[in-house]
């Protein structure tokens, strides 16, 4: 059943899901649709995996290892420790369970199937109430080019520890990719109230589902509110490389940086407290308020403010046009 009305939450990985587990506790049953970055996915030892989907799958599904905030909270490494063993890659770290997904896509992918229904076969059987959509059914590769050379995405994030400097990112496949029509469904649906970029990387999470022309296009002609939750604090990053990359590319770690880089895209934006003093004169309506979200309660109060600034706006036909 389609519901009445829908949220559609942009993301990312560990950042992003923080606040899509919120947005998913205090929305309505099934009112939550997750668009998913894919440019981390990668094949390694033959798997296709795709980091971002499985993390919101695990942190939905209730099943993610919540100190790390990704990977399965019951996790084993046997086949992790036979590779080892063997002599294998052991770079990145594949627990037992986790595996089984990665192996299932896989032979599924092969078999013909649309990453989107897979997906959504994964969701269900993981008990989630929200739509999670890949941003894409073919395959977008995130590509840095530093002072280490041309990386792929995981070498640079995982291998590398994201020590190289960034000079600049492309995504590769993205141009020729296309929005699956249950995303442009979601997008094009009279029940989209708004949309809400997570705090998840710019440049790493957010910049590759918006390369892709179709979907950009059509979260533009959107007639909803675009509102972003800054992955700022104090200048900083939770977690990640964002201020560090920001840095990397000449840019100033502030609030003033995430309006100008989503400029003509969103129409508000939710910042932290310690970044009150830098809001001044942004191009968008700001929302100041603690977005550190350490707790399920600040992850459910994040994500309030987030849907009644979106409201807000929304009923004050603050929609912006965008470029
Ligand atoms: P991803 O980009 O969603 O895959 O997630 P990462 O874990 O790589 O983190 C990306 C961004 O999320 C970083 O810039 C972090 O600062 C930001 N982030 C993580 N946790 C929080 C949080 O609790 N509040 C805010 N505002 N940002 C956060």
């Amino acid at each position: 059943m389609t519901p009445a009305n829908t949220v559609l939450a942009i993301s990312g990985g560990v950042g992003g899901a923080k606040l899509a587990l919120g947005l998913e506790r205090v929305l309505p049953a099934g009112e939550l649709a997750v668009l998913v970055n894919t440019g981390d996915d990668f094949t390694h030892l033959g798997l296709r995996i795709c980091p971002d989907l499985d993390t919101l799958l695990y942190t939905l599904g209730g099943v993610v290892h919540t100190g790390q905030g990704w990977g399965r909270a019951d996790e084993s490494f046997c086949f992790m420790d036979e590779l080892r063993r063997q002599g294998g890659p052991d770079w990145f770290l594949l627990g037992d369970r986790d595996l089984v997904l990665h192996v299932e896509r896989t032979r599924r992918l092969a078999a013909g199937e649309r990453l989107t229904a897979l997906t959504a076969e994964f969701a269900q059987r993981f008990g989630v109430r929200s739509r999670l959509l890949p941003m894409s059914d073919s395959p977008v590769a995130t590509l840095l080019d530093t002072d280490a050379g041309e990386l792929e995405f995981q070498h640079y994030f995982v291998r590398l520890r994201c020590t190289p400097a960034v000079r600049a990112l492309r995504f590769a496949g993205a141009a020729q990719a296309r929005p699956t029509e249950e995303l442009l469904n979601v997008l094009h649906s009279k029940a989209l109230q708004a949309v809400i970029l997570c705090p998840s990387n710019p440049y790493l999470s957010i910049d590759p589902i918006l390369a892709i022309p179709g979907l950009s296009a059509a979260l533009r002609a959107s007639q909803v509110p675009i509102i972003a939750v800054s992955p700022l604090i104090g200048g900083r990053a939770v977690k990640g490389p964002t201020a560090k990359i920001m840095q990397e590319l000449g840019v100033q770690a502030s609030p003033a940086s995430i309006a100008a880089h989503y400029a003509g895209l969103i129409d508000g934006l939710v910042i932290d407290h310690a970044d009150a003093t830098d809001a001044r004169g942004l191009s968008v309506p700001v929302v100041c308020t603690d977005t550190l979200m350490s707790t399920l309660a600040d992850r459910e109060r994040v994500a309030s403010i987030a849907v009644e600034f979106a409201a807000t706006l929304r009923a004050r036909a603050v929609i912006r046009s965008r470029a």
